[in-house]
């Protein structure tokens, strides 16, 4: 993508646009909210606190960084974390939708309600659609989609960190059986 982008007023505050890291052939896709600032800092999505949450998660599901592709619904950090705008949202759709049409994942991990919305197309909360799988096409992309509580949330709630650990059994398990036939 354009790193230089300026589709939406948040060029104006990010230090870099935060693209994604990861394999990009993997077979799992995982999509969070916007970089926060370490992301914004470091370049890479979920190097801060949440990362360490997310790495917990990838642990328990039996893979590795390197074997998974990590991005966000918005490359670029909202100005103190604040949630993404739906015209922000909208301004990088079709950055997501490249990155999902070149990787061509078996399964996308949506981190909480905003990728969870976008992915599954529902105007859900998080709580109605985690630990639910939903048969999606997406940028031409046959895959389930699996939302899961985003790690942040297990920090500032650790009531939901049982349940979203749950959720990497669940990965687990559609691993082997990723479109579920
Ligand atoms: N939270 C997100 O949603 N994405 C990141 O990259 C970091 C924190």
């Amino acid at each position: 993508m354009d790193l230089a982008c300026t589709r939406c007023d948040l060029c104006a505050t990010r230090t870099q646009v935060v693209v994604g890291k990861g394999d990009e052939h993997a077979r799992v896709m995982l999509i969070g909210e916007a970089p926060g600032k370490n992301e914004d800092l470091g370049g890479a999505p979920f190097i801060g606190a949440a990362g360490q949450v997310l790495d917990e998660f990838l642990l328990a599901a039996g893979l590795a960084r390197d074997e998974i592709y990590i991005t966000n619904v918005v490359k670029c950090r909202p100005p103190k974390n604040r949630n993404p705008l739906p015209e922000e949202i909208d301004a990088c759709h079709d950055n997501l939708m490249e990155q999902i049409a070149s990787i061509r994942p078996d399964i996308i991990v949506a981190l909480g309600t905003f990728a969870a919305r976008q992915m599954v197309g529902i105007d859900a909360p998080i709580t109605a659609m985690q630990e639910q799988i939903y048969k999606r096409s997406i940028a031409g992309v046959a895959c389930v989609v699996l939302p899961v509580y985003h790690p942040a949330a297990t920090i500032y709630n650790r009531s939901l960190k049982g349940v979203f650990m749950q959720s990497a059994s669940t990965l687990k398990e559609l691993m082997k059986d990723p479109l579920q036939e």
